[in-house]
């Protein structure tokens, strides 16, 4: 729970509200039915009837070829790595993740007593085209440099990481799940992205949780997108949440659009306003085209969606926390214009942001004057810090705990990047782009919210 409050220059108002950013209690978009639900997996099952089939392995040469197999309930794994604990225990950890996306999709787990697929990790991919595991007579199985899935085939390449291999195996492992299931893999940005929202995962050695996020970097060795989108948000290089949408499957040859995909599908995933739309999903991978009825779920949510986006990908980072995010869904209470002698407003560091209700106006330009000592979080201590934030430690390429002030659009579509930052400190000034309402915030890590103390004032004048 967020309080804050604001008050004009001379009469002191407390107006505390609540505004857990991703805990919001939200209008929903009305759910799929459970017919619609049904009469997808329906055109599913009718779809698989007319699979094409694989040709029999060549289990005689497997032996020569240096290749064991190790047969589990769902899968049957085909390796040429050697035994040992870690290589060895692949099997159970994908056996043990299909329960885990029944539950996850809302599906009965019986469906899948007699579902079964083949999967090859592999460090050389020249034995095991001997041994048939690319015997396909529809077309050639190409040159892949990760993973790759085909009906119920799978197969991912050694990358000699204990967790990258997993992950790439429970990648592949969700795209057959799915396909088998909802009968395509359909709209590709969501495939990609729940395959490697799912992939996150943490086993140990006979439990898995799947769709975490990561704490560490260490604790997801190999995974790397978080810094890779940290990097991209430096140079100015976000995504719109549409250009997401209409991503082709060649952007895949980058390892960059996975690494998007998996951040928009973690936001869907996560934030209550989205429940329902992302909930149907996997279930009209079927339509001619599963966005637009996506869309259509979202409904008035779509345009909030950008900030929301803007402000996940912005202030991503290990360990984020989702209690504390950034939440442009937070309506303000009354927007209402700055007054001509201008406002003053407390914004509490345990907070990290203040919604100020104000409405700021294009092309204005309006000055911003800080002041008050707070405490900040910063790598497991605690720092005195003012408005110009301390320059111990940087976030975003400011320093930490520095006041930003930020113009939320009150309306912003799907192809935009709506809100405007621009860092203040002590003093600065703002001149807004568009009408939209102001927010102030300090610059921390979302994990280093809860750890801050103390109050900032801001003055703002027209
Ligand atoms: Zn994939």
């Amino acid at each position: 729970m967020n309080r804050f409050h604001r008050f004009p220059l001379l009469l002191s108002l407390l107006l505390p509200l609540a505004a857990a950013a991703f805990a919001l209690e939200t209008p929903k978009s009305p759910p799929l039915s459970d017919q619609d639900r049904t009469a997808n997996l329906d055109r599913a099952k009718e779809a698989r009837r007319h699979w094409p089939s694989f040709g029999e392995l060549k289990i005689l040469y497997m032996d020569d070829l240096g290749i064991r197999a190790l047969s589990g309930r769902y899968v049957d794994l085909y390796t040429d790595l050697p035994s040992n604990e870690k290589n060895d225990e692949i099997i159970h950890l994908l056996d043990a993740a299909v329960p885990r996306l029944c539950e996850f999709f809302h599906l009965d787990p019986r469906q899948y007593d007699d579902w079964k697929i083949s999967a090859f990790l592999m460090t050389d991919r020249e034995p095991f085209d001997i041994f048939g595991a690319f015997d396909f007579s529809e077309e050639e199985i190409p040159e892949f440099p990760n993973g790759f899935s085909l009906y119920d085939r799978i197969w991912v390449f050694d990358k000699n990481q204990v967790y990258y291999n997993r992950f790439l195996m429970l990648h592949e492992l969700v795209h057959a799940f799915m396909l088998h299931t909802f009968g395509s893999l359909e709209p590709r940005w969501f495939t990609e992205g729940i395959a490697e929202f799912l992939a996150l995962h943490r086993w140990d050695g006979q439990t898995i949780e799947l769709g975490i996020f990561p704490d560490t970097r260490e604790e997801v060795e190999g995974f790397g997108r978080i810094d890779r989108i940290r990097s991209f948000v430096q140079s100015g290089e976000v995504p719109s949440v549409e250009e997401l949408l209409a991503i082709k499957p060649k952007a895949f040859d980058d390892v960059s659009s996975y690494a998007w995909c998996w951040a928009l599908v973690t936001l869907l995933a996560r934030h209550p306003q989205y429940a329902d739309a992302f909930g149907a999903l996997p279930f009209l991978a079927m339509e001619k085209d599963p966005n637009k009825p996506f869309l259509e779920l979202l409904g008035n949510s779509a345009g909030r969606l950008a900030a929301d986006w803007q402000n996940f990908v912005e202030w991503l980072d290990y360990g984020f926390d989702f209690d504390h995010a950034p939440d442009a869904s937070v309506p303000g209470f009354g927007l209402e214009p700055l007054s001509d002698e201008g406002t003053s407003f407390t914004l509490d560091a345990e907070n990290g942001c203040l919604a100020t209700g104000v409405i700021l106006e294009p092309g204005k330009e309006y000055r911003f004057s800080a002041s008050g000592r707070f405490r900040v979080g910063c790598q497991g201590k605690v720092y005195p810090c003012e408005a110009n934030g301390i320059t111990l430690s940087y976030f975003n390429a400011r320093p930490l705990g520095t006041l930003l002030a930020e113009i939320v659009p009150e309306k912003a579509s799907l192809n935009e990047l709506p809100i405007q930052t621009e860092p203040i400190g002590a003093k600065g000034t703002l001149t807004p782009k568009k009408r939209g309402e102001l927010h102030l915030r300090l610059n921390l890590p979302t994990n280093q919210i809860k750890n801050s103390r103390g109050t900032c004032t801001v003055t703002v004048r027209p």
